[in-house]
């Protein structure tokens, strides 16, 4: 065969001048072994930090089948979808397997238009759920190439208060809508918080017009914000709860859909949810050695991350930055928001040259580091950030 030296992955825009070749705690180690602090988690994915020992022994020590076929019994799968079911907080007892955020969109999408019988959506503006075509098309894809899909979905714009739910009333009275779909506090938006009042109408007209609300924790799940799932900041009660990242703590792939028994009834019987790779077995242990500690420990868990939010909060807002930025925290979901682009990038490139990892939206710089993070390695980290202002 014909070497094809110039094979390479495909992207979006530049790769960062970083090659990674191992993870450790709070770290990423670059080729010549320097190692960088981790203020990304590979966005939410490690937020049990990296190569977590627990996780690590599970997959190593793991005596299971190579992979199950989706119609046979598989006890790990009902383990998980029952630890799944006890940690978040509402009744979603029906899970459904997926290999990573976008499928676990994409299964929601499907099940809230097989139980209304109605085909329209409503997300936020400039939203991010996922690649496939259904979570492009409650995104913020591009109009022009995906028309039809897109033309099913209502888009309301922040601030998240009166004017939005004033707006969203007006599209569910028609009854055409099957689910509001959003990130109870959206990290692809720059850490856009939604007034409570905002969530408490919008939770009721999705009830009175038989509209379900489905929650996209992929990024905001297992504690990322401080509780642990986004939706308990708000008390929402959401039919459907989309799970990925962070959920194997990044050793394998895995996405899930938890929805109530009524909607997943409606799902079995006529949904379509085959994954051949969904919840490969490799995955359910590492998910399940991730997440049985949360249950035992969720309280210590969350209260250093709490703490740890603190001391970002405290720091973040002394640094003497050029122009100053607006700052959001939830968390450990941390924005600062720019008044430009260039000035949001110039901030990042320094702090990769510094050796503190960080990343950029437009002109919001985030801020998402493993919720593990000791204080001494963050109290490092914002002290090169403030060299870098
Ligand atoms: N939803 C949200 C909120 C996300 O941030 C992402 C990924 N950034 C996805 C869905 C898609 O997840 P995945 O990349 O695992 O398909």
């Amino acid at each position: 065969m014909r070497p094809r030296g110039s094979a390479r992955v495909g992207r979006q825009t530049d790769a960062d001048d970083l090659a990674v070749v191992r993870s450790i705690d709070s770290y990423l180690i670059g080729a010549r072994g320097r190692r960088f602090i981790d203020f990304t988690s590979g966005w939410c994915v490690g937020n049990f930090g990296w190569e977590d020992r627990g996780i690590r022994a599970a997959i190593k020590t793991f005596k299971g089948p190579t992979y199950i076929y989706p119609d046979y019994r598989y006890k790990a799968w009902d383990e998980l979808a029952a630890l799944l079911s006890d940690l978040t907080p509402v009744n979603l007892t029906r899970c459904f397997r997926a290999t990573g955020g976008s499928e676990a969109v994409d299964l929601a999408l499907q099940a809230a238009m097989v139980h209304t019988g109605r085909s329209k959506f409503i997300s936020l503006e400039n939203s991010y759920d996922g690649n496939t075509i259904g979570a492009l098309s409650v995104g913020s894809g591009d109009r022009d190439t995906l028309p039809n899909l897109m033309r099913n979905c209502y888009r309301i714009k922040p601030p998240l208060a009166r004017r939005a739910a004033d707006h969203v009333e007006t599209m569910l009275k028609r009854r055409e809508v099957a689910a509001l779909i959003m990130e109870p506090i959206s990290i692809n938006l720059g850490v856009l918080i939604g007034e409570e009042e905002f969530f408490e109408r919008v939770a009721n007209l999705c009830r009175r017009y038989g509209t379900l609300f489905i929650a996209d924790e992929v990024a905001t799940g297992f504690g990322r914000t401080g509780k642990l799932f986004a939706v308990e900041h708000y008390n929402l009660r959401p039919d459907i709860m989309c799970l990925a990242k962070a959920i194997t703590g990044g050793f394998n792939p895995m996405g899930a859909m938890l929805t109530t028994a009524a909607v997943g009834r409606s799902m079995e019987k006529k949904g379509s949810f085959y994954s051949t790779y969904g919840w490969h077995p490799l995955s359910v242990a590492a998910a399940l050695a991730a997440l049985r500690p949360l249950r035992r420990g969720r309280k210590d868990f969350l209260k250093h991350v709490n703490a740890l939010s603190k001391l970002f909060a405290h720091r973040l807002a002394s640094i003497p930055f050029r122009t100053t930025p607006e700052i959001r925290v939830r968390g450990l979901a941390i924005a600062l928001e720019f008044r430009s682009e260039q000035e949001a990038l110039r901030i990042v490139e320094r702090a990769i040259r510094a050796g503190v990892l960080l990343t950029a939206e437009g002109s919001i710089v985030l801020l998402l580091p493993p919720l593990t993070m000791s204080e001494k390695v963050a109290e490092k980290g914002l002290s090169i950030l403030r060299a870098c202002a």
